[in-house]
């Protein structure tokens, strides 16, 4: 009889650490906080991956990247190699390693992550993804040979001119589009309606939580691809959709994202120093207003300062605020710190760096000065009630329990909605109650042929990993259709 093959022994080895600026250094700087693994922490976390016949990793992972295959590839010491498997699923791994919520996803079903107290948690999926771009980026870098051979490889593709697609909107979803299907080469033209590229990933997320400069170096990879990027056209108004198809493009990709900030609409929000973190977050982030004086665009600053909100947008907004030298950062939240969506790090980021958390209390009065300038918020005092249909607990207003909070600036990251003027000039163009695009969630399609939609304009503000995802199924129809076969 055979004997079965030995299971294999599961250590508790506690994860790597990831070193990080001291919260106190940080809040001073616009630098990135987390400063990523070296050789040695990259090898230590990779060894603890124990390479199951069945990885449930992969299945939590909303583009199914082989994680078992790449971490199986860092186990043999091959850069390389690892790199590959990464870019066949996902070609923006820098930044995925990043800023995905991977403790909901790849790692929140990582085996290992089962029973933590017998392993030490899950394997910390979202750092040696970081550590594979960012090594094998510095290695092309400086010339190896086995990275430019690599980078050679994806370059080297039948050029096919006459096939063209069109993405309108310059994020994560059509930068998705645009590699996937340059690299089977397709020509591809983005239209993006600010001066850079790169949606949320430039406009939102700040340089001390991703650097600008890895976001450039990928689509720089794929303007080496042969990708063409047309920054300040606004699609709707500069070039419409059926203009596009009458130009020749095979299909069309929108990509335009939910950048429409959401209102409270209680009283005195027309304040001066009452922005929305959309404005607040593109001048400094865009418009490097944290950059004074080589950037001189003006940022409204005050020592003390609210943000309305509990999400990621929030904590960049009060992280952001702190550095540009507020004393005192509140973040007002309705509900408690538990139901906060930001991820976990974040908000544990933030609330070393100094941000104090009001919580279950929301704005009831922006209250000015007789120049209308901002002095404090009338908060009113809540309390958890039964779960609503997003399964928190609904927060319920104290009848009478009212206080003042004195700040001079308020940002509101409450949520934002879809920006219509796409939308308004595509006739034809199926949306749904909340008016965001309706898509086939298999093919990307919308209500009229040939033009695909994915990302936060068809499911509202998700994460960059889920644009990406959508972004990839349209990407795979289209060049199915265009080519005849599956990609
Ligand atoms: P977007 O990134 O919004 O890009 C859309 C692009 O289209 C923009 O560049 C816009 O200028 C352009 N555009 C709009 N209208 C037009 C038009 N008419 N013509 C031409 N161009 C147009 N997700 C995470 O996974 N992790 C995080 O940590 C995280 N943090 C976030 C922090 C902030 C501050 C914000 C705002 C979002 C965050 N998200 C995070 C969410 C994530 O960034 C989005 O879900 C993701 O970027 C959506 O990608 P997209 O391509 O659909 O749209
Ligand atoms: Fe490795 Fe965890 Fe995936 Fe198993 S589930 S292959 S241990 S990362």
């Amino acid at each position: 009889m055979n004997a079965k093959p030995e299971k294999k022994a599961i250590k508790k080895i506690p994860r790597t650490e990831m070193p990080a600026q001291p919260p106190m250094e940080r809040v001073r700087n616009y630098f990135e906080v987390a400063l990523g693994y070296t050789l040695a922490d990259a090898q230590a976390e990779a060894s603890r991956c124990i390479q199951c016949k069945k990885p449930l990793c992969r299945q939590g992972c909303p583009v199914e990247i082989d994680i078992k295959g790449f971490i199986g590839q860092l186990q043999k010491g091959d850069l390389p190699g690892a790199y590959k498997v990464l870019r066949d699923y996902n070609s923006l791994p820098a930044v995925c390693g990043r800023v995905c919520p991977q403790e909901t996803q790849c790692e929140g079903e990582c085996i290992l992550g089962k029973k933590p107290e017998k392993t030490g948690g899950p394997v910390a999926i979202g750092r040696l993804e970081r550590f594979v771009a960012d090594t094998f980026a510095a290695k092309l870098a400086e010339g190896d040979s086995a990275c430019i051979q690599l980078t050679g490889q994806a370059a080297c593709r039948m050029e096919r001119p006459e096939l063209k697609v069109a993405c309108i909107g310059g994020g994560p979803a059509s930068l998705t589009v645009a590699g996937y299907l340059a690299a089977l080469g397709i020509k591809v033209t983005v239209f993006e309606a600010l001066h850079e590229v790169g949606g949320v990933l430039v406009y939102g997320i700040p340089e001390f939580r991703l650097p600008k400069a890895i976001v450039r170096r990928e689509i720089d990879a794929m303007r080496a691809l042969g990708v063409e990027f047309r920054t300040n056209w606004v699609g709707g108004k500069a070039i419409l959709v059926q203009e596009l198809l009458d130009e020749g493009y095979k299909a069309v990709f929108l990509g335009v994202g939910a950048g429409l900030p959401q209102f409270m609409g209680v009283p005195g929000e027309n304040n001066i120093g009452v922005f929305s973190a959309n404005e607040y977050l593109t001048r400094v982030n865009l418009g490097r207003a944290y950059d004074f004086p080589n950037f001189d665009t003006p940022i409204f600053k005050a020592d003390n300062v609210a943000v309305i909100g509990g999400g990621n947008v929030a904590m960049d907004a009060a992280r952001t605020a702190l550095r540009l030298g507020a004393k005192n950062v509140y973040i007002v939240y309705r509900r408690t710190k538990g139901e906060m969506p930001a991820r976990h790090e974040e908000l544990e980021h933030a609330i070393e760096e100094g941000v104090q958390l009001q919580c279950l209390c929301g704005p009831l009065e922006f209250i000015g000065d007789e120049n209308k300038r901002l002095t404090s918020i009338r908060l009113q005092k809540m309390c958890l009630g039964e779960p609503d249909a997003s399964g928190r607990c609904r927060p319920m207003p104290i009848e009478g329990e009212t206080s003042e909070l004195k700040v001079g600036l308020a940002v509101i990251a409450v949520g934002t909605r879809p920006n219509p003027i796409l939308l308004e000039a595509t006739p034809g163009l199926k949306l749904n109650k909340r008016g965001y695009i309706e898509a086939d969630p298999e093919t990307g399609e919308t209500s009229i042929h040939g033009v695909f939609a994915g990302g936060d304009i068809v499911t509202g503000s998700a994460t960059v990993i889920s644009a990406m995802g959508a972004g990839r199924r349209a990407a795979k129809e289209i060049a199915k259709r265009l080519l005849g076969t599956d990609a």
